[in-house]
């Protein structure tokens, strides 16, 4: 999960119509679409852009924030599964600074602070929250590239809870990834490195640049992983994208 910059609401939502379903409309999904890459908004897999996997996601679920289902700055596109997932739960951190959350439904929630991550918060960067474990054998998925809460973070771990994004079919996906397109650059790099092939060096950094841009599937986890390896810092020094840049 990479912060999202908001694009400009679209037309058809300027006045954030009260009636209808505006929200479904094709030129919201698309600005969209383009606003994140055409990823999740949660777990940054891809979404095609045909058929009907794209689905618009209220960030305050609209069964229960209903004055805001055409609300543009409520609107997220999220894969069929973390909608699913994430349904009509919105649990919000209580005011008392008890440390614990509670899910709430009625309309009052809006006056608590949202539990979940909002990616497009401009105040909130998830990757403060929410990272990824390397410290495991690579050779599973069960314990490589392991989702986790960031430094304890309560809103990481809810996050993680409510939208399901420890579920296995994502830990396979992130680890498929891993070992296809992350691991053969990896390796590539250790090489160019060892044989001081400045000119492989510097297309391998490249690659690894791509791939961190927030226009690279999973790119939150990559960046977690070039931070474990330390090719941020010398001999390599790849500069990590920060939040939304690509
Ligand atoms: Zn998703």
């Amino acid at each position: 999960m990479i912060k999202i910059q908001r694009a400009s609401a679209p037309e058809v939502l300027a006045d954030s119509p009260s009636e209808g379903m505006h929200y479904n409309k094709k030129e919201v999904v698309e600005r969209l679409w383009e606003m994140q890459h055409g990823k999740c908004c949660y777990c940054e897999q891809r979404i095609p852009d045909e058929g009907h996997l794209k689905a618009v996601e209220h960030f305050r679920p609209k069964s229960v924030f209903r004055n805001l289902k055409n609300e543009w700055k409520n609107l997220l596109l999220s894969c069929a599964q973390c909608n699913g997932k994430k349904s009509d739960k919105f649990p919000v951190i209580l005011s008392d600074t008890s440390g614990e959350s509670e899910t709430l439904y009625p309309e009052t929630a809006s006056r608590e602070t949202p539990a979940v991550i909002d990616p497009s918060d401009p105040e909130i960067n998830p990757e403060d929250h929410i990272s990824f474990d390397f410290s495991g054998g690579d050779t599973s998925y069960e314990e490589y590239g392991i989702i986790m809460a960031r430094h304890g973070s309560l809103m990481g771990q809810i996050t993680i809870e409510t939208v399901g994004l420890d579920r296995m079919f994502y830990a396979k996906k992130r680890y498929d990834y891993y070992v296809y397109i992350i691991m053969q650059d990896f390796r590539n790099l250790l090489i160019a490195l060892s044989q001081g092939n400045e000119r492989d060096l510097e297309s391998c950094k490249r690659t690894f640049r791509q791939l961190m841009s927030a226009k690279g599937e999973f790119a939150a986890f990559t960046r977690a992983f070039v931070r474990h390896k330390k090719l941020d810092r010398p001999p390599v020094g790849i500069r990590i994208p920060v939040g939304s840049e690509i």
